[in-house]
């Protein structure tokens, strides 16, 4: 059976992900992802209304135009997770295709939310549920595609792996090794094992490559968790405002945060309308989330909460608020300017629990927020955080469980794979023979 991967985007930049593998007949297309921060360079853009081309033409969104090399039917559309850089152009191109999105709920749930805003194209196709460990016969000439649970920033993430009578087709983005995750199960390293070694093996890996710069391994959430304990429990006995601020998507998280500012004796309060849907989502599909806490989405109501945790007396609560990166028409940056009722005060904290996303605009808009809290007296706690991706021995854990033939690195730009070009040319992997360093919209022919 001929094998084909064609690496379509995120091959030059973290986001706007999309590959597709086709065996035999058989497609199976792995995310289609936004680069977000090409769409937030122009001021105000909005996305909804706008043809998939010019969005293309920005590198917002993957150029699928490569599809059309591949000779084969479509068969699925598969998001691992429900990263915007995995699902923010499923509204834009899924509809192109006469095939199902099939994930995991809480991402079904989130791509259902992204494709309700859409007033370009028309998207009717299925959605289908799938859960970690399950499987789903694709086409007619005996492939399958499993979903193995996977640990990340987000819940409910899954690699998804294509059977193919030729080997594996392990799609690894985005993960971390985590065995002792705040929400959810751990990673399913036994699963990866057994599929290293049954029947042919993996014919291909595809690695998300964006921590392979850094040594040893990424710390489980639960480590994150405690660090943010030990923060929040050191403010206990201040009486004035504290403010949190994290990834709205990162659910366990926030899940943490709600914990510890009620055993501070504070009133947890989500503020801002990313950290609504997201937290909102997780409730509606069960994740084990607290139920009852206050979640107040749009800007007048907001403005109105803050006014009443003026008056109530700010010690009393703890905003979890929008804008760790400084974003600036997020909540906290509001805060900072000093636009909202919330009134700071000399030695009020702001705990930013999340890292900057090393980019020139967010770590300008962040310096800008973090100067603005400082001059209105704030302290600031930045950093308390884990990531959600693989450094190098969870990447040399994975090539010695996986055994993939090929290997595709993927998530980053040329000068992020260059890491994890020389941990697999030291583990016998060589460029250009077994390595395959791409770029957006090629094609590369494995069998
Ligand atoms: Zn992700």
């Amino acid at each position: 059976m001929e094998i084909e991967i064609a690496t379509i985007g995120g091959y030059e930049e973290v986001g706007r992900q999309m590959t597709a593998v086709r065996a035999g007949d058989d497609i199976v297309i792995f995310d289609m992802g936004l680069n977000l921060s090409k769409v937030l360079i122009h001021d105000n853009l909005r996305t909804e209304g706008m043809h998939s081309l010019d969005l293309i033409d920005m590198g917002a969104i993957p150029d699928d135009r490569v599809m059309s090399d591949l000779e084969g039917d479509v068969q699925a559309i598969v998001p691992s997770h429900g990263h915007l850089d995995h699902i923010g152009a499923i509204s834009k191109l899924a509809h192109r295709y006469d095939a199902p999105v099939v994930a995991t709920p809480f991402t079904c749930e989130l791509v259902r939310e992204e494709v309700e805003d859409e007033q370009k194209f028309g998207f009717d196709n299925d959605i289908v549920e799938m859960d970690a460990g399950g499987t789903m016969s694709i086409g007619d000439h005996g492939c399958e595609l499993e979903f193995v649970n996977v640990t990340h920033s987000i819940v409910q993430a899954i690699n998804p792996v294509l059977h193919t009578p030729e080997g594996a087709i392990v799609y690894g983005l985005d993960k971390r090794m985590d065995h002792t995750p705040v929400i959810g199960d751990p990673i399913d390293m036994e699963r990866f094992r057994e599929i290293g070694r049954e029947g042919n093996g993996v014919l291909c890996y595809i690695e998300d490559c964006t921590n392979a710069n850094k040594k040893g391994r990424t710390p489980s959430e639960s480590v994150a968790r405690e660090h943010l304990r030990d923060v929040l429990y050191s403010m206990e006995d201040y009486d004035g405002g504290i403010i949190t601020s994290t990834f709205s998507s990162h659910i366990a998280r926030v899940k943490s945060i709600i914990e510890f500012a009620r055993e501070i004796g504070r009133q947890p309060i989500l503020l801002g309308r990313s950290m609504e849907q997201y937290s909102g989502t997780a409730r509606q599909v069960g994740i084990d989330f607290p139920s009852d806490v206050e979640m107040v989405g749009y800007r007048r109501s907001i403005d109105q909460t803050l006014e009443r945790i003026m008056n109530d007396g700010k010690g009393n609560f703890l905003p979890i608020v929008t804008g760790h990166q400084g974003e600036p028409r997020a909540l906290l940056t509001r805060m900072a300017r000093g636009e909202t009722p919330y009134e700071l005060d000399e030695g009020d904290k702001v705990v930013f629990s999340a890292r900057v996303i090393p980019e020139p605009t967010n770590e300008g808009q962040r310096y800008q927020a973090e100067k603005l809290l400082g001059m209105q007296g704030a302290r600031v706690y930045d950093d308390v955080h884990v990531s959600g991706h693989l450094c190098q021995e969870g990447h040399y854990e994975m090539l010695d469980a996986l055994q993939p033939q090929h290997i595709i690195p993927a998530h980053q730009d040329l000068k992020g794979f260059s890491s994890y070009v020389d941990l697999c040319e030291s583990e016998g992997y060589r460029m250009g023979r077994d390595l395959h360093v791409t770029r957006n919209g090629n094609i590369i022919e494995l069998v």
